[in-house]
């Protein structure tokens, strides 16, 4: 299922649970099916993943609340 970030632009492999961030979708197809789509941590900080118009799975970026976390 899940074997590298879901960032086209980013290479990195999915080694361990825990590792990233874990999205998972109900799956489009006739089978019921979960669909699994993995985050690195360095995108999940930026990115998340959602169901677009189309059905498809899409990046879009993440809310960060807390982003003037570490603000000097
Ligand atoms: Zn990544």
């Amino acid at each position: 299922m899940v074997s590298k970030c879901a960032n086209p632009n980013c290479s990195a492999e999915f080694m361990y649970f825990g590792d990233g961030k874990l999205f998972e979708f109900e799956s489009t197809s006739s089978r019921a099916t979960r669909d699994f789509h993995w985050l690195c941590n360095e995108c999940a900080e930026s990115l998340k993943l959602q169901r677009g118009e189309d059905g498809g799975i899409e990046l879009a970026e993440a809310n960060q609340p807390n982003g003037s976390q570490f603000a000097a």
